[in-house]
């Protein structure tokens, strides 16, 4: 119940400029009307060039995309002397943005500047090209279809948008929803809540300046997701999602006065990945982030590298922190970690591919602390003698907090 909160928040504050606008509250100046024209474009020229920088392919497309239908917007449905058959041409739009949607969503990112890139806009030209023929060829069973009703038109919903396109809306956004409950990422979450932004703004293309404001929030929730996704990927440790070493330099630049630092290896970790497999010690690392994470009394984790992590405690010398590290160390000794414990196939199953099985195993970790003082006053230092009084943690027995 509680991860539903955010998107309901977020699609409730969405609405809440095209209410204002709609109705007139605020009226814009034409200085703002023509700049509304113009920003879009300049935006998702942005967008793609940050797609490009970060390799973020399907991105790329779907801006592309949104490119494509921006000019059809501009030039053609809100033209009055266009010719084509406008309902026809907002419909298919609609069908494309919210198929790219979906179809790239479901498709991995493999890169820009290579042969599947090159694969994914072939296949916006290809799309593109049928959009045209279609259009062009006017059929009436289509022109029919996509004007089909299923119930009485609401009041709020453009003229334009015909119920079959509606519904395919409104059930890509509940596969969105669905996907992003049972594997949340932060990109997805802004995938759907763009592809909500810009339902709203096709809404509304009866007034075209609100439209250009949806067209610019929803690329803007792209922009910001693209970018923290690749702070992420920098700063964040991919599998227990931990801030990364780079982070912990980052971290150690703005430390005050006073801090401790403590480094924490898993005993016999080796032993662990040879026993039960390599997959299992993957998720007694994940696992041990979550109680990293918890450590009370403001210790921060990082994943240092391999089977080490890093707690740095700002503001606190070492014998307050020691209670907390061996608090903490008591907690994973005493934890039942549930793992996937790996097994091979009988021979005749397919290229020997491994099944789980669910296995309980119990850790225990070593940890080596220091704080800063005069004999070691800088981080590097510190993490040096916490490093040490590490060692010293496992050459005593290993379970233990040993301090430097
Ligand atoms: P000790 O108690 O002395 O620390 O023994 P240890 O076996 O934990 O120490 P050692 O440094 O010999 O082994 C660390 C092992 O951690 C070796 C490496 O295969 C494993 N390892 C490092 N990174 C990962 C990882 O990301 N996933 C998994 N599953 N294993 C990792
Ligand atoms: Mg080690
Ligand atoms: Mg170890």
């Amino acid at each position: 119940m509680q991860r539903l909160l955010p998107p309901v928040i977020a699609i409730l504050v969405l609405l809440i400029p095209a209410v204002i606008l709609v109705n007139g509250w605020i009226s814009l100046s034409p200085w703002m009307i023509s700049t509304l024209k113009w920003l879009p474009y300049l935006i998702i020229i942005l967008a793609l060039m940050i797609c490009v920088v970060f390799y973020n392919s399907r991105e790329f497309c779907l801006f592309l995309t949104l490119f494509c239908i921006y000019i059809l917007l501009q030039t053609v449905i809100w033209q009055k002397l266009a010719t084509i058959n406008k309902p026809l041409l907002f419909n298919i739009m609609g069908f494309v943005l919210a198929l790219n949607f979906l179809i790239f969503n479901f498709r991995k990112e493999r890169g820009l500047l290579n042969a599947r890139g090159v694969n994914k806009i072939l296949q916006l030209v290809a799309e593109f090209i049928v959009c045209f023929w279609l259009v062009k060829a006017n059929s009436a069973i289509l022109v029919s279809f996509l004007g089909t009703s299923f119930f009485p038109q609401p009041a709020f919903i453009n003229k334009l948008l015909g119920q079959p396109l509606l519904v395919f809306w409104c059930l890509s956004l509940l596969v969105f929803a669905i996907h992003q409950y049972t594997s949340p990422a932060l990109l997805r979450a802004a995938w759907g809540l763009t592809l909500f932004t810009l339902f709203i703004g096709l809404n509304y293309s009866s007034q075209p300046p609100v439209t250009s404001i949806y067209i610019l929030i929803g690329a803007l929730i792209l922009i910001t997701a693209i970018i923290i996704h690749a702070y992420h990927m920098a700063y964040r440790d991919e599998l227990t999602q931990l801030p990364s070493r780079r982070a912990l330099k980052q971290q150690l630049l703005s430390l005050g006065k006073n801090y401790s630092i403590a480094m924490i290896d898993v005993d016999h970790f080796k032993k662990l990945n040879d026993t039960y497999g390599h997959d299992a010690g993957d998720d007694v690392l994940k696992l041990l982030a979550t109680q990293l994470q918890a450590v009370a009394g403001g210790g921060r984790p990082f994943r240092y590298g391999g089977e080490e992590f890093t707690l740095v405690f700002p503001g606190m010398d070492v014998t307050e922190a020691t209670v907390y590290l061996n608090a903490l160390r008591e907690k994973i000794a005493n934890k039942e970690f549930i793992v996937r414990r790996q097994r091979r196939r009988r021979r005749s199953s397919s290229n020997g591919r491994r099944k789980g099985r669910m296995k309980k195993i119990n850790i225990s970790v070593s940890i080596g602390v220091a704080e800063k003082r005069d004999k070691h006053n800088n981080p590097q230092e510190v993490i040096k003698a916490a490093d040490e009084a590490l060692y010293k943690a496992k050459k005593a027995g290993r379970n233990r907090v040993v301090s430097g």
